[in-house]
């Protein structure tokens, strides 16, 4: 069962929640004008985002207008049919196919709508996935997969198969193993769309509590105003296009 839902400045997650102050800042990742079409279908028209080291957007619009494209282009899954999708002073759309995998899987984490945990694996060996895949022995991989379900409030469920948790368990279990790597961008997709409002906002909680803590930028797609409130700035794609909402400059 979730725990019940203490707000998003929850006394015992509020800790740490500023440390961003005075790491490293700077951008971390830009899109410039970015157009990407699937055969005719136009997805993205000219997208252009920055984002800042730390920063925690939300990325609003309707369906359909092209959000997670944009996300894809600028976690190296998809490259753009024009345009420049800048990480850390490199330009992914220019990087080779292994290239761009291999900096999937070292610097950033992703979390989906619905978890993909692996059915057949355990909890714990869903959330030492990444390290396992990126070259960590079993033994080490596991004991830090560990550590994440006290902090995730998951406690006891580190055996359990992904068809043994709630909805709200399995979203949790899928947002440790985004952020076990350590990722300096964690990428999310709709990672409450599945979740009923109490369960999605204690994921949310829990997310930027565990992100605050750490500096990590947080790119999170959501069509939902009470999720999108928890993120330091808003943008709005529309037709394929970026607009600020708040926080814009004249
Ligand atoms: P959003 O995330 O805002 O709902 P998407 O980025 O998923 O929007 O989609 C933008 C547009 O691109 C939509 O018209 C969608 O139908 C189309 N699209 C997205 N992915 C594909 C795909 N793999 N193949 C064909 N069309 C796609």
């Amino acid at each position: 069962m979730d725990r019940p839902h203490r707000g998003p400045t929850g006394p015992d997650l509020a800790s740490g929640a500023h440390v961003t102050a005075g790491t490293v800042t700077g951008k971390i990742i830009e899109a410039r004008d970015l157009y990407l079409s699937f055969g005719e279908t136009p997805a993205l028209r000219g997208a252009s985002l920055v984002v800042e080291r730390g920063e925690i957007v939300a990325v609003m619009g309707p369906s359909g207008s092209g959000k997670s494209t944009l996300l894809h282009c600028l976690a190296g899954i998809l490259v753009p049919d024009r345009g420049e999708a800048w990480f850390a002073g490199q330009r992914l759309d220019r990087l080779s196919d292994d290239r761009r995998s291999a900096l999937r899987r070292d610097q950033f984490g992703f979390v989906f709508q619905s978890g993909q945990l692996v059915p057949e694996l355990t909890a714990e060996e869903n959330v030492a996935l990444p390290l396992l895949l990126s070259g960590t022995r079993r033994g080490p991989a596991m004991a830090a997969a560990r550590t994440w379900f006290a902090t995730l409030g998951l406690d006891g469920l580190e055996r359990r198969r992904s068809g043994e948790l709630s909805g709200g368990q399995a979203q949790r279990v899928a947002l440790a193993r985004g952020l076990v790597a350590g990722p300096q961008v964690l990428f999310a997709d709709e990672p409450t769309g599945s979740l009923d409002s109490v369960s999605g906002e204690l994921v949310m909680d829990l997310l930027t509590a565990a992100v605050r803590k750490r500096g990590t930028t947080v790119i999170l797609v959501t069509h939902d105003a009470r999720i999108a409130a928890y993120a330091d700035r808003e943008v709005i794609v529309r037709d394929g296009k970026v607009s600020t909402l708040t926080g814009a400059t004249p």
